[in-house]
């Protein structure tokens, strides 16, 4: 028998990936969680019909959210990851010794269950004690959070559904400028600029109402709608560039790699500068 997990990316396009097998099945009170095993990628984690990672292209993904504002930020020791409730984040964030506290707010507590057992690799930060994890709204914790409490907040979110439509607005980004320290810096990630072209404008603009200074960096993501992806930056006081040496080589992210992150390809550039502010 054939099994073929089908995504449906956009309208118009989709990913298949060959399952060998469906290693678990559940609907949590926010959504409905898989986990496959595949041909291609190894273990699968699959959140209402969209992949969230998988064993084999996942370091691609978290280590672009993570080192890169953790490099912009000149002495990281507080940090706050909003979502990832697989544990990809946390895990790279741990990686800088300059970290004492890493928050973890996570709405679905099932997402952070289901990592543990079938992504051990991915969830391993759980168990540190410098981590503290919260199972609630990102949007409420970061509303109410007191003011000047982390150095780099990450928001690795779902796609914009459901609970996690609020995570890419102007009005969130500014809780989380309230909630950073004076030198403080955000990273969110922001979808593919081909299959949503339009959700990256309006966080690039979001963003820009807070922060002096906002960037994106790109990344490839072969599991994630046309393979290739954006992570924008913004920086209260700190230029986007790395402020302090890069300790961190990973699989993907370099010291080179850092010296031109923010570098834009062209067609981007003028996509974003030339968008309108009200999308
Ligand atoms: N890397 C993934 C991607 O780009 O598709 C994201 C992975 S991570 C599993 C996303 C997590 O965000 C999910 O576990 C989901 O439960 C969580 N999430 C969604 N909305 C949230 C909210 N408002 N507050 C906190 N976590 C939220």
């Amino acid at each position: 028998m054939d099994f073929w997990y089908k995504e449906a990316q956009t309208n118009d396009l989709l990913l298949g990936v060959r399952v060998t097998d469906i290693l678990h099945s559940e609907t949590t009170p926010y959504q409905r969680l898989a986990v496959v095993e595949t041909v291609e990628y190894g273990k699968m984690l699959i959140l209402d019909g969209a992949i969230q990672c998988t064993e084999r292209d996942e370091f691609l993904y978290h280590e672009m959210i993570v080192h890169v504002p953790m490099h912009v930020h000149p002495n990281p020791k507080r940090v706050c990851v909003i979502g990832g409730g697989d544990g990809g984040s946390v895990r790279e964030a741990l990686k800088h010794s300059s970290v004492a506290k890493v928050k973890h707010v996570e709405i679905d507590g099932a997402v952070i269950e289901a990592s543990k057992k079938y992504f051990p690799h991915l969830s391993s930060g759980f168990s540190d004690p410098r981590v503290d994890v919260l199972i609630t709204d990102g949007i409420e914790y970061l509303k109410n959070c007191e003011p000047n409490c982390f150095d780099v907040i990450i928001i690795d979110s779902t796609d914009p559904v459901g609970p996690a439509v609020g995570l890419f607005s102007a009005e969130f980004y500014g809780y989380a400028y309230k909630a950073l320290t004076w030198d403080g810096v955000i990273c969110a990630q922001t979808e593919s600029p081909f299959a949503s072209a339009n959700l990256l404008k309006k966080c690039w603009h979001n963003m820009k109402v807070h922060f002096p200074q906002v960037g994106v960096a790109t990344g490839f993501m072969p599991t994630y709608p046309t393979g290739f992806w954006t992570y924008t930056v913004g920086s209260k006081k700190m230029a986007l560039k790395a402020n302090r040496e890069v300790t961190i080589r990973g699989k993907y992210f370099t010291k080179s790699l850092m010296e031109r992150a923010f570098d834009l390809p062209p067609f981007l550039q003028e996509m974003l500068e030339g968008s309108k502010k009200n999308l």
